[in-house]
């Protein structure tokens, strides 16, 4: 069987994967090199902790993100604003629970197993850190994961200067530039070709600059540049940096009423922020989440920066669903590398038709088509910038 994958990120790198381990020849189509647009993230791999966003609870947590400078409103796509509000409260159809808990997990272990083999990416299971400074929210917070205990171990850790710690011992980390190239040594059998892909049919067909290419079948994991073939998406960006701290921390820490991520790699750290709704890629507020990271952590040294999107579905969780010839997986969000092997294995399990679509991945897939890949900017919904 013969499948091109389009896009190199995370979960086109996984699918992809799965596809060669499973003897199908695979293409992957990206005009950015393997795993470039998707190696800003922290790479912290949380198996259980994903949360819906189309809930009040997650409405009043942005805007106080937006209130504090946290989180800043440029434009969102239409659909999405639309299917937000008209499911606000609505939880996904199936037993979404019991399903993003596995694939959390198969998740965890697919890197686990990647690392016991050889670790060449700093896969590191120490456990991950939420630090609160909003006692309100420290208190939701420790509700949420009391009522999640059997699922998801934690610890309440009492901090001097303020509210307190929540310590989750089953989260990891992984050094994404190093486990994107990893992924690339594992892909050895798999062609990649360095072009854009402006346009797939539901026969098969990948369309780009530079021809056409028909395949049995076309998995597309291009992140937010999937709204244009019917999937409610929006992009929630942010920034990652390297740097050198003047003191090493140990554990992956999130500070999270500031929406910061610190994860040690030994002189470094890796830094993210920024929850940025702006469908369209620009750096405008590097400095400004920088001046952010600072208050929190003193360094030396810049070692370099990138940017990317969180894609984002409506409820927030991740989807992948088939439809002829054509399967989608997307919406990681803030956990796409978490889940990225499992989303990844899915999409080839429906491209290989191992599985067909069930109630709660395919839930967005239903009005899929064929169409160009790229931004639809009419469509999105442009909001007024924060007085
Ligand atoms: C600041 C920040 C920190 C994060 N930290 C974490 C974390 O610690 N843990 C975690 O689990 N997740 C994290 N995330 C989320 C994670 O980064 C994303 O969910 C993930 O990158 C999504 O992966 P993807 O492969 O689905 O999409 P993307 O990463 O968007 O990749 C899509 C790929 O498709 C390609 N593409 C797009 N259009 C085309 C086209 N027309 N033709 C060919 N190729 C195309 C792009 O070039 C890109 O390579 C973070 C996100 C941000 C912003």
């Amino acid at each position: 069987m013969n499948v091109g994958v389009v896009g190199a990120g995370i979960t086109g790198l996984f699918a992809a994967l799965s596809l060669q381990r499973a003897g199908a020849t695979v293409t992957i189509y990206d005009a950015a090199s393997p795993g470039a647009r998707s190696i800003h993230a922290a790479g912290i791999i949380e198996p259980t902790t994903a949360y819906r966003t189309n809930t009040l609870a997650f409405l009043r947590r942005v805007v106080k993100y937006w209130r504090r400078g946290t989180c800043a409103f440029r434009s969102v796509d239409g659909g999405w604003l639309f299917e937000s509000l008209r499911t606000l409260e609505r939880p996904p159809p199936g037993d979404w629970e019991a399903a993003l808990d596995a694939m959390g997990r198969a998740s965890l272990r697919a890197y686990a197993t990647l690392a016991e083999e050889q670790d060449d990416f700093g896969f590191a299971a120490r456990g991950l850190v939420e630090r609160y400074d909003d006692p309100a929210h420290f208190e939701e917070a420790c509700r949420d994961a009391a009522a999640k205990r059997d699922r998801a171990p934690f610890e309440v850790r009492a901090r001097e200067g303020g509210p307190g710690d929540l310590y989750f011992p089953e989260v990891a980390w992984v050094h994404t530039e190093r486990c994107a190239d990893r992924l690339v040594r594992e892909l050895g059998a798999t062609t990649f070709v360095r072009a854009s892909v402006t346009a797939v049919d539901l026969a098969g067909r990948i369309s780009t600059d530079v021809g056409d290419r028909d395949h049995d079948c076309v998995v597309v994991c291009t992140g937010v540049t999937s709204r244009s073939l019917g999937l409610p998406l929006t992009a929630v960006r942010g920034y990652g940096w390297h740097l050198r701290p003047a003191r090493p921390i140990d554990v992956a820490t999130i500070h999270v009423d500031r929406g910061i991520a610190l994860v040690p790699f030994g002189p470094e750290l890796k830094v993210t922020g920024g929850w940025d709704f702006d469908l369209r890629g620009t750096r405008r507020r590097a400095e400004e989440v920088l001046d952010a990271v600072r208050e929190l952590v003193a360094f030396d040294r810049v070692l370099d920066v990138q940017d990317g999107a969180r894609p984002c579905t409506p409820d927030g969780l991740p989807t992948a669903g088939r439809v002829e010839r054509l399967v989608v997986a997307n919406g990681g969000f803030r956990l796409g590398w978490s889940f990225a092997p499992a989303l990844g294995d899915a999409a080839a399990r429906l491209a290989l038709e191992e599985r067909g679509n069930d109630p709660f991945l395919a839930r967005y897939c239903g009005a899929l088509h064929a169409g160009p890949l790229g931004l639809r900017g009419t469509e999105s919904v442009v909001l007024p910038p924060a007085t």
